[in-house]
């Protein structure tokens, strides 16, 4: 197998330095195993969270360790009863060409859609949206939902089911090709990119209303401008704050907790974090059909951006923390 592991933890945005490419034997099968050749590898922005040793909701890779993600992989040698030989399943084989798994731990695919879309809108990501929008956002008809890397796997999956809804969608998204996308191809009521010199103005313009949803997954200078548009009773699923994966300190500027908590208070919020596996349990077949459902018939549009080949994949990694990603990032291998 060809991996690429963790050489050292990056300071600030990662370098190819901080990762080693190494060929190495797989051990033999054993019963109820299977071999699996990666065909899609998932890039997802809580990779680099892993990449560090601050305290996190999931353990740090330790350094020399593969780099984890989710994959689809066709099974090649099979010594269980589960899965044969030619099967696609959605496995966790990281950062490598092949891998050794437990067929317990790979999730057979139909082909109904295409295998990489149980990366994206039809997995893990879509789900987050799913789930974070309708159990923690619920929005109700007429409402406003903004929501930022709109362009992303979530953002994307967020802005269309408050629509499908009846609510109105607003994206933020960086430049201004993702925003004619949002309002063009995702069907967003309107797109505000936060890289204008005027992006509050905008946002201002487009929020007539005020905010009923924020669905949070950038942090940072998005959510200072969000914050004083937020309506009574607003809910914000905290679901990322991608703005920041990179820093190495504090941002500079005020200290502005005394003013969150204020606003918390006198606008009743209800601000929530959230992991999506915390509802995977009881919602993810649920998600799994009515997802399938929109994509089908159109409700549900989504992007990819594809990598070929392993060795991109840090660039590749590095790109969409920057926001040069343009949809759902995945490796081809
Ligand atoms: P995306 O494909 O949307 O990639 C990240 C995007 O973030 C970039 O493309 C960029 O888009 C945007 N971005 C980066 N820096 C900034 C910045 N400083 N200001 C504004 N936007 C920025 O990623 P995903 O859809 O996979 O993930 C979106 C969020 O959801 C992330 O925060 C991720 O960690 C989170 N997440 C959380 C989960 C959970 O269980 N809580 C599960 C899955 C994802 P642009 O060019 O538009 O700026």
């Amino acid at each position: 197998s060809t991996q690429i592991r963790l050489r050292r933890r990056p300071e600030g945005e990662p370098t190819p330095d901080d990762f080693e490419t190494v060929t190495t034997e797989l051990p033999a099968l054993e019963d109820g195993q299977v071999l699996l050749r990666v065909r899609y590898l998932s890039l997802d922005p809580y990779m680099r969270g892993r990449m560090s040793d601050a305290e996190s909701y999931a353990d740090p890779l330790q350094l020399g360790d593969v780099v984890v993600g989710g994959t689809v992989a066709e099974v090649v040698e099979s010594r269980s009863d589960r899965r044969q030989v030619g099967d696609l399943v959605l496995s966790y084989s990281g950062w490598q060409s092949h891998a050794v798994a437990d067929a317990r731990h790979t999730r057979a695919l139909d082909d109904a859609h295409p295998p990489s879309t149980a990366l994206g809108v039809l997995g893990m990501p879509g789900f987050t949206a799913y789930a974070g929008l309708l159990l923690l956002g619920r929005p109700e008809e007429g409402e406003t939902v903004v929501v930022a890397a709109a362009t992303g796997p979530v953002g994307s999956a967020v802005g269309q089911i408050a629509r499908i809804r009846g609510a109105r969608a607003v994206g933020i998204a960086g430049g201004p090709e993702k925003c004619r996308a949002l309002v063009e191809e995702f069907g967003f009521d309107a797109a505000v990119d936060h890289r204008a010199p005027d992006f509050r103005e905008r946002l201002a313009e487009a929020v007539p209303d005020g905010i009923d949803v924020y669905f949070e997954n950038v942090g940072g200078q998005v959510w200072r401008a969000v914050m004083r548009h937020l309506n009574l009773y607003a809910r914000v699923p905290v679901c990322g704050l991608v703005a920041g994966y990179n820093d190495t300190s504090a941002p500079e500027g005020p200290d502005r907790l005394d003013a969150f908590m204020r606003l918390v208070l006198t606008k009743s919020l209800t601000v929530r974090g959230f992991i999506q596996n915390e509802f995977e349990r009881e919602h993810f077949g649920a998600f799994l059909e009515e997802m399938s459902a929109w994509v089908a018939d159109g409700r549900v549009r989504y992007r990819e951006d594809v990598t070929h080949g392993l060795e991109n994949a840090v660039d590749a990694f590095v790109g969409m923390l920057a926001g040069r990603n343009f949809g759902k990032t995945v490796v081809e291998l």
